[in-house]
């Protein structure tokens, strides 16, 4: 019997594991057995608990349903050669789960205490990571205001879960992408670097005004003057430009993504010369049209990592070289995949085993 030690556990009655069986994995709609859940009342956490993954009640009149207080993480865990199981440069999860709580006047999570949970959960469904080719088990921590209450101000109660998705790989082919020049994701001073729920919600208005034109993903560009790219969808984008990895550099209205930095890091230990700075839409579309860009990718958990094979300007699409003669991101993919599924050395210290 799988026991935990700081939580109540309750245990599913039946696993649902063996329905799992040979399947193709779609993702995010296979949940593992169990959720972990924890409460915030009268200025405190409490109730921690594992238990069936399931429905919930919650009050209609619950304030993050009202008023968008409710953010969320994405990270994944892989199963290790020995057969264990290894978390991925977590506390960068946990720490920016914390600041993305700042923005959005909700409570912090102890990091140790979130720390606990995330592996104590994943210990009891450990038989939920699968170890097929491009697999993992994402895991999805949340939280949201849970007060029943009319009126704008930050709850004071609070509910914070992880559920877990084993997943395959995620291929949905390379994209085209838009640079999106009416719409914006993120303004200055506003919540863009937190993993904040309207965030999303906002973006998938022109998401799908730019699939309705041909292309897969938006290429952000900054809210002030439209002049400066940002994102790529959900994703962090890296472009290679005269054989220099290219990034644009973080700031309010970029996402600190985990898969950027550890990109950048192997890339420089590579020896490749790294940029982060403002990367101009007139710089890209002259670096497209002359060659010099030679690879562009979105960067992220969810994807790991998605080819960018054409980009939408203003005055028409620039085809990027072939995607399948590309050298620089096929070998970074390779990279990172090794040291999440424990093939080799881990200079930087980023598994954490379970
Ligand atoms: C989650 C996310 C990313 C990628 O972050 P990772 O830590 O690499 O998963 C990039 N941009 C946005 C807007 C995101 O929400």
């Amino acid at each position: 019997m799988l026991t935990t030690t700081l939580f109540d556990f309750h245990p599913s009655a039946h696993s649902r594991l063996e329905t799992l069986g040979g399947r193709e994995l779609p993702f995010g709609s296979v949940f593992s057995d169990h959720q972990f859940r924890m409460e915030f009342a009268d200025g405190k956490w409490s109730n921690g608990c594992i238990e069936p993954f399931g429905d919930m009640s919650l009050s209609p009149a619950a304030m993050s349903l009202h008023y968008g207080q409710s953010i969320f993480e994405g990270m994944k865990a892989f199963r290790q050669p020995d057969g264990g199981v290894a978390l991925f440069r977590p506390m960068e999860n946990i720490r920016r789960f914390n600041k993305s709580a700042d923005r959005m006047c909700m409570p912090f999570i102890d990091e140790g205490l979130f720390l606990q949970a995330l592996t104590e959960l994943i210990k009891v469904d450990a038989g939920w990571v699968p170890d097929g080719d491009g697999s993992s088990l994402y895991i999805r921590p949340f939280m949201f205001a849970s007060e029943a209450h009319v009126g704008v101000r930050p709850s004071e109660r609070y509910r914070f879960l992880i559920f877990t998705c084993p997943v395959g790989q995620y291929y949905k082919g390379n994209v085209r992408v838009k640079v999106e020049t009416f719409f914006t994701r993120a303004a200055p001073g506003g919540t863009g670097y937190a993993k904040a729920a309207g965030n999303y919600a906002a973006s998938l208005k022109p998401t799908a005004m730019a699939k309705e034109q041909g292309y897969q993903q938006i290429l952000w560009t900054d809210a002030v003057e439209h002049k400066y790219i940002e994102e790529s969808g959900t994703m962090n984008v890296v472009f290679v430009i005269n054989d220099k990895l290219v990034s644009p550099a973080l700031g309010d209205t970029v996402l600190s993504g985990v898969t950027r930095d550890s990109i950048l890091r192997l890339a420089a230990r590579n020896g490749m010369e790294i940029e982060e700075r403002r990367v101009a839409v007139a710089e890209l579309k002259a670096a497209a049209e002359s060659g010099a860009l030679s690879e562009a990718f979105g960067v992220g958990t969810a994807a790991t990592m998605t080819a960018i094979e054409a980009i939408g300007f203003a005055g028409g699409d620039v085809e990027l070289p072939p995607v399948s003669g590309w050298t620089v991101m096929p070998a970074l993919a390779k990279q990172l995949d090794d040291l999440r599924r424990g093939h080799g050395e881990d200079p930087f210290g980023w598994r954490v085993v379970i």
